[in-house]
């Protein structure tokens, strides 16, 4: 299987071979010539924990310093034109730098080289035991990457963290079982889910605008689950619609069943999922279900209250089934909420602006300086109780990864941070960035 490449930067002896070591637990069976090179690459295969718990391949490691260097391609920066070339072909760049030797020119060089590819990039502060005081040279902040990590390759402190953060900025690295190498920037990728007679298909219909399947009223028609592509102005969807899970001879009880798990196969893939709800049942156990996996898997979904033709309306109809709708669901309380009729087609055309705003959201990365501002101000109006004594502090803020958007604050205890608290930062967050649409994960980790 093809798996996306990790390309490890840095001038020598900053530590990027311990690292791999310990990424690829250095098994020289994985290092192994590649078709057509004339030299060696060092590529290695890391393996994670699937959710699982089964090891997983996810992604191949180069070590571009483990080339073997041909004397005249030797620039002064320590990078050849090999390296280049695995930088070219890397889905994620990361650049190590030395904590124990402090900024160096040649850092900033080989920093400009990865911008320029326009890729997402992480930096790396290597050697972090080796500084007295356990803060590394500020200029390296300079060097403009959003993601930031310190840590100590050789004592694995850290790398824990590093590892989250790269498998967030693979293109697919929210199932390893769909991997299928993805530009992220070519489709935008929405499901259509809900519970047997929602009106999934009706709506799929209204999208593309064609009558591309039997509606029917008949339990038990039977189509398969189908990927269709579309475009619209510039944009191209590739639309996953978990319809038709109704099998002939399956029960009203099988069938439900399976449309759970339709609709979390579907999230998995998806940037985005439309949550079908029934405007005149209102919202079932299978429906509250669906959320509850949907926020479990960090899932950005919409709500959408089809069949709006069919209630009674006065001023307050949509406010008061809002909020029932709402309560009744528990979780995606982030989750914007439409009225829509797949039947008469009513505000259908208006779901595409908001499957990319919440797409967006989804995405979002907040550059490292604005999240610290952010925690500091939001410390500042409300600090943290005391636990037992002990006041917890919070130091320092950044975003581990995307899809959904998660962040980590170093504290100063090892103690959970209250639950009310938690959901404060979180509050403040959306208020501040607008993650409409999507959950958060926010991790407190006690400062090494
Ligand atoms: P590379 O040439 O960039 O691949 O660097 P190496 O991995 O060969 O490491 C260069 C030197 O730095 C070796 O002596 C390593 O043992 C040492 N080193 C690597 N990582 C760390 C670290 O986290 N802390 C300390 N103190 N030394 C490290
Ligand atoms: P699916 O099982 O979720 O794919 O649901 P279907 O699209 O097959 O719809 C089930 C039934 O609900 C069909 O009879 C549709 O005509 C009807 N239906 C779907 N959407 C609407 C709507 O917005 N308004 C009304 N009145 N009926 C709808």
């Amino acid at each position: 299987m093809k798996l996306p490449i990790v390309a490890l930067c840095g001038r020598p002896n900053v530590g990027k071979s311990t690292l791999f070591n310990r990424l690829t637990r250095s098994r020289a069976a994985l290092v192994h010539d590649l078709p057509g090179m004339t030299r060696d690459r060092s590529y290695g295969r890391v393996t994670c924990l699937d959710e699982a718990g089964d090891p997983t391949e996810v992604f191949e490691l180069v070590d571009t310093g483990g080339l073997d260097f041909d004397g005249a391609d030797v620039i002064t920066m320590g990078i050849t034109r090999i390296a280049e070339a695995a930088m070219q072909e890397a889905h994620v760049l990361v650049l190590m730098v030395d904590a124990h030797d402090g900024w160096n020119p040649d850092d900033a060089e080989i920093a400009g080289r990865i911008r320029v590819q326009g890729k997402p990039s992480i930096l790396v502060i290597n050697k972090i035991d080796g500084v007295r005081g356990g803060s590394p040279d500020s200029a390296f902040y300079e060097l403009g990457f959003d993601e930031v990590h310190i840590l100590s390759s050789a004592h694995g402190d850290g790398v824990p963290e590093l590892l989250a953060s790269i498998q967030a900025h693979l293109p697919f690295h929210r199932s390893p079982e769909e991997a299928e190498i993805h530009d992220p920037g070519d489709e935008l990728r929405f499901a259509v889910i809900g519970r047997p007679n929602v009106g999934k298909s009706s709506l799929v219909n209204k999208f593309l605008g064609y009558e591309r399947s039997l509606v029917s009223d008949v339990a038990g028609t039977t189509r398969d689950t189908v990927d269709t592509v579309f475009q619209v102005e510039e944009r191209i969807y590739r639309l996953i619609d978990t319809a038709g899970i109704r099998r002939k001879g399956k029960t009203n009880e099988g069938a439900e069943k399976l449309s759970i798990l339709k609709a979390k196969q579907a999230m998995a893939r998806a940037d985005v999922s439309l949550l079908l709800v029934d405007a005149v049942e209102g919202v079932t156990h299978q429906d509250a279900v669906i959320a509850g996996y949907a926020q479990d898997a960090g899932a950005a979904v919409i709500i959408l209250v089809n069949k709006w033709d069919l209630v009674e309306k006065d001023t307050f109809t949509s406010l008061a089934m809002e909020d029932r709708i709402r309560q009744d669901l528990g979780f995606l309380q982030h989750s914007p909420m439409m009225f829509v009729s797949a039947l008469t087609g009513q505000r259908v055309s208006k779901v595409f602006t908001l499957i990319h705003e919440v797409a967006d959201a989804h995405a979002r990365r907040i550059p490292t300086g604005k999240l610290n501002t952010f925690l500091r101000e939001a410390v500042s109006n409300f600090p943290p109780a005391a636990v037992e004594g002990l006041k917890p502090k919070l130091y320092f803020m950044t975003q581990v990864g995307v899809r959904p958007p998660s962040f980590v604050i170093k504290t100063n205890t090892d103690r959970e941070m209250h639950f009310s608290y938690q959901r404060y930062l979180e509050n403040r967050l959306r208020e501040q960035f607008g993650f409409v649409g999507t959950p958060i994960r926010l991790a407190f980790r006690k400062r090494g």
